[in-house]
């Protein structure tokens, strides 16, 4: 591909990710879930998993909108160790409930390799977030799990970095991978980040992998997130990642972005249009 050459005279360091030496797009799957094809995959749930009925009331909003993939974090990484850990094991246990009850694929963190084991075995895939992404040791140790990765983009991760990231897991053996930007460090203080939309045609041009965008780390504030995950969309994102919460007032952890159930359903109903647009399907 020459047009990926114009970006940079730099010789790319990364190749099981590069479109270079894999010119197809790359089709993960989770199940029966498909990142990559022509559908456009929404996944949500909250931010962490706090209770039973917190999960199972989300989940089952979550399947009724014709969503197929639930998220919730039963290990989180908090900036203040004051701040709710999460219910480890126990939260793991409440996602597996939801995901037989409902027949969802579930996606939830790994923060170490301690936690690793553990999600790597009940998780349907495994998500690396933003703050892990430079953590080589854990990159390797998911490299050689046989489940599908979702790997966030760092805080201050450039796009180069960030597929390096992704090589990383390839290198030791895991190829599956969903990239997911959620929006990086800028000087703009009015949202929690500033959402890189461009990185999705770039990250496109650049790799085979597929990418998600998550709109609600990114803006930090629910009213943001569902134009911001309409313009994911239209920018090419194979999938979106959204918070949403029962009652988000009393959120343990990241209430201000999280999207009521019925916010949530509003914008599932307004995704059909630019997904329809853009000539896809949800
Ligand atoms: C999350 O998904 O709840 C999370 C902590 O995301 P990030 O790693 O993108 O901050
Ligand atoms: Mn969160």
């Amino acid at each position: 591909m020459s047009s990926v050459g114009q970006l940079s005279s730099e010789p790319r360091p990364y190749k099981l990710v590069s479109r270079v030496f894999h010119p197809e797009d790359s089709i993960i799957r989770v199940g029966a879930v498909e990142f990559g094809g022509p559908r456009i995959v929404v996944i949500a749930g909250p931010c962490a998993v706090e209770s039973r009925t917190q999960v199972l009331q989300s989940a089952a909003c979550v399947r009724e909108t014709g969503v197929s993939v639930l998220r919730g974090g039963a290990y989180k990484p908090r900036t203040s160790p004051y701040s709710f850990q999460g219910l480890g094991r126990e939260g793991l246990k409440i996602l597996d409930e939801a995901r037989q009850q409902l027949g969802l694929m579930v996606v939830t963190e790994a923060v170490d390799h301690e936690s690793l084991e553990l999600v790597a075995e009940w998780a349907d895939m495994v998500q690396i977030g933003a703050r892990n992404m430079q953590n080589f040791s854990l990159l390797k140790a998911v490299g050689s799990t046989k489940k599908p990765i979702l790997l966030k983009r760092g805080l201050a991760a450039t796009i180069d970095e960030w597929l390096m990231a992704a090589e990383y897991i390839a290198a030791h053996g895991n190829p599956n991978i969903v990239l997911c930007e959620r929006g990086i460090r800028t000087y703009e203080g009015k949202t929690r980040n500033t959402l890189d939309l461009s990185a999705i045609p770039v990250v496109k041009q650049l790799s085979h992998l597929p990418i998600i965008v998550d709109p609600s780390h990114a803006t930090g504030h629910w009213s943001w997130v569902a134009p911001m995950a309409r313009a994911g969309v239209a920018a090419g994102a194979d999938g979106l990642i959204i918070e949403v919460h029962p009652n988000p007032q009393e959120a343990l952890s990241d209430g201000s972005q999280s999207l009521t159930l019925v916010h949530f359903r509003e914008l599932v109903e307004s995704l059909r249009p630019v997904t329809h647009a853009i000539g896809r399907q949800l």
